[in-house]
């Protein structure tokens, strides 16, 4: 018979070669069966327990080693838990071993702190940080790299300073740590600092995470110079282009804005993952490059790539942005079929791109529907509403908002005012811009005061705005004086939007949109001398007009459309339908206001260049491509002018359809010859 000593190690050499849990699962079972109560033996079998992630039997085989258990054995548990969870029993061992009267060594705090650190205990990790201060073990390396991953995931990035300073030896993950640390929450100029740092003090040199993490920051700063001399380190260091360092790189390019070189990385990268693709599909989306980033969107999927919760926003305002409603509807189908619909965030933004697209209704159901919302839901919402002209609808969303006990940001606010300007609620407004001010203490940005002149312009008091701009307690910028402008070319005030405007030529002199406003509201006087000057000088500063530009989504297929535009290949059948247009509408009472063409032309002409504007070719296209009755979308850059404005009444009438209109400020249906602005644009 062998004696136990045999047996003893004949297990030991068993269950180090254990590859499964079952495996060690029936050693153990064995072993029970000898009665064998052997401490080391025991031992083992805790630590394979734990590398296996069977937290519940090592606990078990913890429990039933009896007598004092060693610093080993506790680190063993304390790190299992540190690793696997749950986090808290790492921390509740940890009380436990101190309790029984075994000192705590520099395994002990590291694994402890790991565990606080997941946990993003704060409190409970300076508990433990004074008790590593009173047994003198703070400047090791193990352990500071503990206190200093702690204190970085919390944020706290003074501390995690104190306590890297102190220490003497450092190596590159503790750099890397405080990199990341700042990377993530600030302030970002030190992350860089730290990345210069780490090379100029200690003579380390950056590795992966050194460079994803200092890539992240100089994207947070919007820096480019640094974040280019930084991506020439990569170059010379011969990395080879990592997929995070790919991923990190095609991300700072596109926050700086710099697709070309974002996209040419992209391109050369070996090797692409999710993260990939999402960062290149968000640059396009957030570069106002729609197109593209649907297009990177569709061919993601065929490379056989699924597209995650992260990848949705971009591709939803992308969509917004072309107003797509087709592809919307498509995409909604998507969101609803891998379950990303219960996500705050998709939710929202499926909000947002209905509501753009020119249905508030599906945008509404989408919000009943929501499981969760956050104040950016209920903002988007009430903004939806507020672009609808549906200006006491978005009020009441707001107050409902209240009751279910949000509270409000600035950017609610921001809703809440443009809703009341564009519903011409003059009186509501003033209530609403009072209660921010005095009820939620939200001092009024730029964006406020501009809501605020925008709605008191619009309604005609002019005055008012003027004297509300005069007593704004900083030097109000161009949106506010911009919002002043727009006002006088709606009431046609030449003498106060002749002084208006030499304030935003002087602050935006490359918006061309600002010229067209001033030589429009000279234009509707017969003032053709000044327009002449205004064009002059446009010409004389280089600015670039923006040309009109209209989209209509057939087919899945988005068309767009520039002012006298003849490049459509079915030309010849919109101009046919613009003529046979015309000549119901003129039949109908309609009559071309040619005060809304920039040129002193003969008047045949203007009516000519009139009736060439983006929208009308769009409109046309469209009634052309779909079948009668269905709704026409079209969405527009600049804002929709007063002749068009009053033509696609007239053939909203004619050709009995709804034709929504998105322009560069608010939605327009178009209905049996009333549009839901009211005329109030
Ligand atoms: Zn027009
Ligand atoms: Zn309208």
């Amino acid at each position: 018979m062998k004696t136990l000593k045999q047996a003893a190690s004949g297990f030991n050499h068993i269950i180090q070669s254990c590859k499964s849990f079952k495996q060690l699962n029936q050693t153990h079972a064995r072993m029970l069966k000898t009665g064998s109560k052997d401490k080391k033996l025991l031992s083992k079998l805790v630590s394979m327990y734990v590398v296996l992630d069977s937290m519940e039997d090592a606990q078990m085989v913890f429990d039933k080693i009896s007598g004092s258990k060693n610093a080993f054995l506790w680190n063993e548990m304390i790190r299992g838990y540190a690793t696997n969870g749950p986090y808290v029993e790492a921390i509740r061992l940890y009380y436990q071993m101190k309790r029984t009267g075994q000192l705590a060594d520099t395994y002990t705090f590291n694994f402890v702190l790991k565990a606080c650190s997941a946990l993003e205990a704060l409190e409970e990790g300076r508990k433990i940080h004074d008790e590593i201060v009173r047994v003198g073990c703070e400047s090791d390396l193990y352990v500071g790299n503990g206190l200093v991953g702690l204190y970085c995931r919390c944020g706290a990035m003074e501390i995690a300073r104190q306590v890297f300073d102190k220490m003497r030896k450092r190596d590159v993950v503790l750099w890397n740590t405080m990199i990341a640390g700042y990377a993530t929450h600030g302030p970002f100029e030190q992350a860089v600092a730290f990345f210069y740092r780490m090379q100029e003090e200690s003579g380390i040199k950056p590795d992966t995470f050194s460079f994803n993490f200092v890539f992240k920051a100089c994207a947070e700063l919007s820096d480019l110079e640094e974040g280019k001399r930084i991506h020439d380190c990569v170059v010379r260091s011969r990395l080879g282009l990592d997929i995070y360092v790919g991923n990190s790189l095609v991300a700072m390019y596109a926050k700086c804005g710099n697709m070309e070189v974002a996209r040419e990385i992209f391109d050369s990268m070996p090797d692409r993952d999710v993260v990939s693709w999402n960062s290149i599909i968000g640059g396009y989306g957030n570069n106002e490059e729609c197109s593209e980033a649907l297009l990177l969107f569709n061919r993601m999927q065929m490379e056989g790539l699924k597209p995650t919760r992260v990848t949705m926003p971009s591709v939803l305002k992308a969509l917004a942005d072309l107003a797509a409603m087709q592809q919307a509807k498509a995409i909604h189908g998507y969101v609803i079929q891998r379950g990303f619909d219960s996500d705050v965030v998709v939710g929202t933004g499926l909000i947002d791109l209905y509501a753009k697209c020119g249905s508030v209704e599906i945008a509404c159901q989408v919000f009943d529907k929501m499981s969760k919302r956050n104040v950016i839901s209920w903002s988007a919402m009430i903004d939806g509403y507020g672009m609808h002209g549906h200006g006491d609808k978005a009020l009441e969303l707001f107050v409902r908002m209240e009751q279910a006990g949000l509270k409000p940001d600035y950017v609610t606010f921001v809703c809440v005012l443009s809703a009341c300007s564009h519903g011409g609620l003059v009186d509501e407004g003033w209530h609403y811009f009072n209660y921010m001010i005095e009820y939620y203490c939200i001092p009024p940005r730029e964006e406020h005061y501009a809501c605020m002149v925008d709605l008191l312009g619009r309604a005609g008091h002019l005055d008012e705005a003027q004297n509300f701009i005069e007593n704004i307690p900083f030097e109000p910028g161009v949106t506010v004086w911009g919002s002043l402008l727009a006002a006088c070319g709606i009431h046609g005030n030449i003498e106060l939007g002749e002084k208006v405007a030499k304030r935003v030529l002087e602050l935006d002199p490359q918006n061309a949109g600002r010229y067209v406003l001033l030589s429009n509201i000279y234009a509707a006087a017969g003032r053709w001398d000044q327009v002449i000057k205004v064009r002059s000088l446009m010409k004389e500063r280089m600015v670039k007009k923006n040309p009109g530009c209209s989209l209509i989504e057939i087919n899945n297929k988005v068309h767009s459309f520039l002012v006298g535009d003849r490049s459509h290949l079915d030309f010849d059948k919109i101009d046919a339908m613009l003529e046979n247009l015309a000549v119901h509408m003129k039949e109908a009472g309609y009559v071309p206001n040619t005060n809304f063409v920039l040129h002193d032309v003969e008047e045949e002409v203007k009516e000519d260049l009139l009736g060439r504007h983006s929208e009308k070719l769009a409109i046309a296209f469209g009634l052309i491509k779909t079948s009668p009755g269905t709704p026409i979308r079209i969405t527009k850059n600049l804002r929709v002018c007063g002749d068009c404005h009053v033509a696609t009444k007239f053939i909203s009438m004619i050709v009995k359809r709804e034709i929504i209109v998105r322009d560069a400020k608010r939605f327009h249906v178009f209905r049996d010859g009333n549009c839901s602005c009211g005329d109030y644009w």
